[in-house]
């Protein structure tokens, strides 16, 4: 990374919510590694605290908050420490925090976190700090944008888009991160060159809604072109779509999924229910049978295919009818990976002035009795694996455990679902051949049986 000028400050960051903040944390070090700052993974020895917050939900602002106050103790205990409060919860309430947050030094928003070097230049005499600087709702960075990878050196996140259109009751994200707008097609396939060329061989696309990629932009710019575009990068062994909006989800891309052998069988759709009532009240346009032809497409363009789908319990109306259809439908459907949140009622939402509100109790005995539905779903495809070889991309030793290694299927999303424990050797960043002894809801066991050579029959689903 080229260095502008002396080394001025070393500056720790921690970084909270989804992998969209990930992907902006990894600029924002990017910008200030460039800028002259060093980055250190110990907060103690940093001149610079950085947080990269989340608003999604109450929970998340709870734990967003708790880390600002930890990060607020460290600055304590070191003169001359600054504390900076990035991404979303900054952006939503910046104006409002300074006034509860007299510890913070500056507040910098989604939209404009590339500057923050400049910011804290700025901000270096005491009495210019407490300086909020919310900027726009978001950026796109340029593929020559400076980025620092964190995390396993073999798997990136990807963002190809920024903000949303849609108008989901229960969702803040709009308001926070406003309108979809795509990056620019040449400038991910460089920025997934650079990535490949660093030893990236799994490329996970990440947006609000990665369907809407494109739409604002010419005419033969979409979700299937990149894809194929991405597909021709030598050595980028996995691509996977993470975040696809139902009503978006064509033809022509589940056939260009279904053709393109690195990319992997895979789609990340979150459905958040499946009763017509309150897919009504969410705003999600479809209906229960509509979503069930929709899979049933899915499954039919993409043989084998791994469906990952998330769903919100508690919404304000559900009934317990409602709620029983929607067992009912995760129990039909069979889904491969199933994620259950617990509805939040969040300030200037449509769902947050619904009636009929839940109480905690029962949004919570609800999440687990559809999480024991779908553990039981799981464990079954699960045990189809037992006794097959499947095609597992290595992550490394599991810590105090020297003999045995952790992976990853390519039905398996880093971060979110399972992972395969085996035993025999395996460097990171391989694809190994691991034949499956041992079942489990959500992860598998087994042993190595030999480097995966591409012309065995790829395992996504384990139905
Ligand atoms: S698609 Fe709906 S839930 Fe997702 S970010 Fe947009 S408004 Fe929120």
């Amino acid at each position: 990374m080229p260095r502008k000028g002396p080394i001025m400050e070393r500056v720790h960051l921690l970084t909270l919510g989804c992998p969209k903040n990930l992907a902006d944390s990894e600029l924002m070090l990017g910008a200030l590694a460039q800028a002259g700052f060093e980055i250190t993974l110990d907060p103690e020895d940093a001149q610079v605290l950085i947080v990269n917050t989340c608003a999604f939900i109450e929970a998340a602002k709870k734990e967003s908050l708790d880390a600002i106050l930890d990060a607020a103790e460290v600055k304590h205990r070191g003169a001359g420490k600054r504390l900076v409060v990035a991404g979303c919860l900054s952006q939503r309430y910046g104006e409002e925090l300074r006034e509860k947050l007299p510890e913070v030094d500056v507040f910098v928003g989604t939209g404009n976190f590339l500057e923050l070097p400049e910011l804290l230049r700025r901000t270096e005499a005491p009495e210019a700090r407490a300086t909020v600087y919310p900027g726009a709702a978001h950026l796109l960075p340029r593929a020559t944008a400076p980025r620092i990878k964190t995390g396993d050196f073999f798997t990136s996140y990807l963002k190809i888009s920024e903000g949303c259109n849609h108008t989901c009751a229960f969702c803040i994200i709009p308001k926070i991160r406003g309108r979809h707008e795509s990056r620019p097609l040449e400038d991910l396939a460089a920025e997934a060159r650079a990535l490949t060329a660093s030893g990236v061989r799994e490329i996970n696309l990440i947006a609000q809604d990665l369907t809407a990629y494109g739409r604002d932009l010419d005419s033969r710019t979409s979700l299937a072109a990149l894809l194929r575009e991405l597909s021709r990068i030598d050595d980028l062994h996995w691509i996977r779509l993470l975040y696809c909006y139902p009503n978006f989800v064509t033809d022509e891309l589940l056939d260009t999924i279904a053709e393109l052998p690195n990319v992997v069988k895979y789609i990340d759709m979150p459905l958040q229910h499946a009763d017509d009532a309150i897919l009504r009240a969410m705003r999600r346009e479809r209906s229960g049978a509509a979503l069930k032809k929709l899979l049933e497409r899915v499954r039919a363009r993409i043989p084998g295919v791994a469906l990952r789908t998330s769903f919100i319990v508690g919404f304000p109306g559900e009934t317990d009818a409602a709620f029983a259809r929607l067992v009912d439908f995760v129990r039909e459907i069979e889904f491969d990976r199933v994620g259950v949140f617990t509805y939040s009622r969040e300030e200037n939402t449509a769902a947050g002035e619904l009636p009929d509100q839940l109480p905690e109790r029962v949004k919570r005995e609800r999440r687990a009795a559809l999480m024991e539905t779908q553990a039981d779903i799981s464990l079954k495809k699960n045990r189809g694996l037992v006794g097959r070889d499947v095609e597992v991309l290595v992550e490394g030793p599991l810590p105090g455990r020297a003999t045995r290694t952790r992976g990853r299927t390519a039905g398996q999303a880093p971060d979110i679902d399972g992972s395969v424990f085996f035993k025999g050797e395996a460097e990171p960043g391989e694809f190994v051949r691991v034949r499956i002894e041992k079942a489990q809801s959500y992860d598998l066991h087994g042993s190595v049986a030999g480097l995966w050579s591409g012309e065995e029959e790829r395992v996504a689903s384990h139905g």
